[in-house]
């Protein structure tokens, strides 16, 4: 069977030329020969981090390196905020619940965006917090956080800021060293466009003091023993994929870290304009870059929805997690995709939709969404 085309959230489709750099030779982790590698993928990457901060990398998805933040920047005496409105910031409040972390907790209801003084409130009821964890991008939900407005915040006050942009970094604007964010984690798999099973985190000077003093467990995920064999990892790396990953910078910085960014907004924008005119209602109220969440309309059924687009144009698209399961479709515009596929996807959306018995005119979300790439003189060709 055809391989699907992936408009998800992650994992995301490879560039052919990622594809084969990671088929290339596997060569040996000790040897000089990978360290000048991820060296130099370390100059490049943090462009794209926009950091100059350390960089750190694992072997893992990118949960690990979440786990390795709450590991390595706290101690078990300490208290922390946790944003949760959706599926990952629930994930930052169980790593604090699994390492038993006193964590504060600000409910959102999923698909909407923390308000930066809900988060100046909470530090000021509760001085003792001394780490804020939230996302760049609730990926769940389709919506991004004001990281700059938190950042304001967290920076009055002796309390880090730790950003999960796992699948934000690259495609959402986020300047760490400008605004001051002290960690920002990062995965392979997402925006980056190579294969899961690498993950990053960028650790400002601040944090480093924590980690020197952090008493909680750990062992793989030590932050002062992959800073001690930065260029050579602690442990075996996934020398392949370090491989697709330089091969994956490439294309972007050739492609240009401010165009990855204008361009991947570019797509959302135009996703948002065809879902709206063709009646749909947009599920998040601060709806961003990496993926495009929409209300499934009444009396359809989103399994339906899932199974025509698979079946009649081999195209994935996610549906909702959790309570969401059933009563959200979420569109990804990361990866190896271009405006030719932006417009795919949306065709083939109005062909399923008008076949399962939605009332549209076909046509009328294409058109929106030409009419946003017809606004914009930036060049929009694919990788
Ligand atoms: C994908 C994602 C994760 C989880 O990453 P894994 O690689 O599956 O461990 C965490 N946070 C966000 C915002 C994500 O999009």
């Amino acid at each position: 069977m055809k391989p699907d085309f992936l408009f998800v959230p992650g994992p995301v489709n490879v560039p052919r030329r990622v594809a084969l750099a990671e088929a290339r030779e596997v060569i040996y982790h000790r040897g000089e020969e990978f360290a000048e590698l991820l060296k130099s993928v370390d100059a490049k990457l943090k462009r794209v981090f926009r950091t100059q901060n350390t960089i750190l990398y694992f072997t893992s998805s990118g949960t690990g390196a979440m786990e390795a933040c709450v590991t390595n920047l706290l101690n078990s005496n300490d208290e922390v905020l946790v944003i949760e409105g959706g599926k990952f910031g629930q994930r930052w409040r169980e790593l604090c619940q699994a390492f038993r972390v006193k964590h504060h907790v600000i409910a959102l209801e999923w698909g909407r965006a923390v308000r930066p003084e809900q988060i100046e409130d909470a530090l000021r009821a509760h001085p003792k917090i001394s780490a804020v964890f939230v996302q760049l991008s609730e990926t769940s939900t389709g919506t991004v956080y004001d990281i700059e407005s938190i950042a304001k915040i967290t920076n009055k006050r002796d309390v880090l800021l730790v950003v999960d942009a796992i699948s934000g970094l690259g495609v959402v604007p986020l300047e760490p060293d400008k605004w001051g964010v002290d960690c920002v984690v990062a995965g392979s798999q997402k925006s980056l466009m190579v294969p899961p099973g690498l993950a990053f985190v960028s650790v400002s000077e601040r944090a480093w003091q924590r980690a020197a003093k952090s008493d909680l467990p750990k062992y793989y995920w030590d932050f002062n023993a992959a800073k001690k064999n930065l260029y050579f990892t602690p442990f075996t790396p996934a020398i392949s994929l370090v491989m697709a990953l330089d091969e994956a910078l490439n294309i972007i910085l050739e492609d240009g870290v401010e165009h990855l960014l204008a361009r991947t907004e570019l797509y959302a924008r135009a996703t948002r304009a065809a879902v709206t005119a063709i009646g749909l209602k947009l599920f998040s109220e601060r709806p961003g870059a990496v993926c495009t969440a929409v209300l499934v309309p009444a009396g359809l059924n989103s399994k339906e929805i899932l199974e025509s687009l698979r079946r009649d144009f081999s195209i994935k698209i996610s549906g909702g997690q959790d309570h969401l399961k059933g009563k959200i479709l979420r569109i990804g515009h990361i990866g190896d995709i271009g405006p030719k596929d932006v417009l795919g996807v949306i065709a083939a959306l109005e062909l399923t939709l008008h076949r399962l018995g939605y009332k549209l005119e076909l046509g009328t979300g294409v058109r929106a969404a030409m009419e946003v790439f017809a606004e914009h003189t930036m060049p929009v060709a694919s990788l």
